[in-house]
């Protein structure tokens, strides 16, 4: 979505990268760590009191050993853990940020 649309105050149409324009009275914003930014294009950032910021951190992926099937694992007083991951992989990461 590059543009949201508007008209007395209500949404009434996205527009896509291609160009491709959908009406729509309602647009849910749903876009995670862009969501400040879908804000901004919808022209209501200035009303939207709870901050987005990106936070970097470190994430490992591995082999999983051969056959493991184990649940997520989490040390939140070290800030660290481990999930398996599709493709016989696993994540090892920190939840510091950098
Ligand atoms: C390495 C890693 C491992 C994780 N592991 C876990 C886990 O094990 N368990 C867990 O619960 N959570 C995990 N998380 C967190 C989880 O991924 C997020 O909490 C979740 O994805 C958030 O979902 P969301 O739908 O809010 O946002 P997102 O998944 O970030 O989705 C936002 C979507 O919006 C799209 N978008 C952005 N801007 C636009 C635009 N202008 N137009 C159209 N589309 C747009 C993006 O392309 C994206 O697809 C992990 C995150 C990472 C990075």
């Amino acid at each position: 979505m590059t543009a949201v649309e508007s008209a007395g105050g209500r949404v009434t149409a996205v527009v896509l990268a291609d160009g491709t324009r959908i009406s729509a009275p309602v647009v849910v914003n749903a876009a995670g760590p862009w969501s400040g930014r879908l804000n901004e294009l919808a022209g209501v950032g200035a009303d939207f009191t709870v901050g987005v910021r990106s936070m970097r951190q470190e994430v490992a992926h591995v082999l999983a050993p051969e056959g493991y099937r184990g649940p997520a694992v989490a040390d939140v007083d070290l800030g660290t853990y481990f999930r398996g991951e599709v493709g016989g992989g696993l994540l090892v990461g920190g939840t510091d940020p950098d």
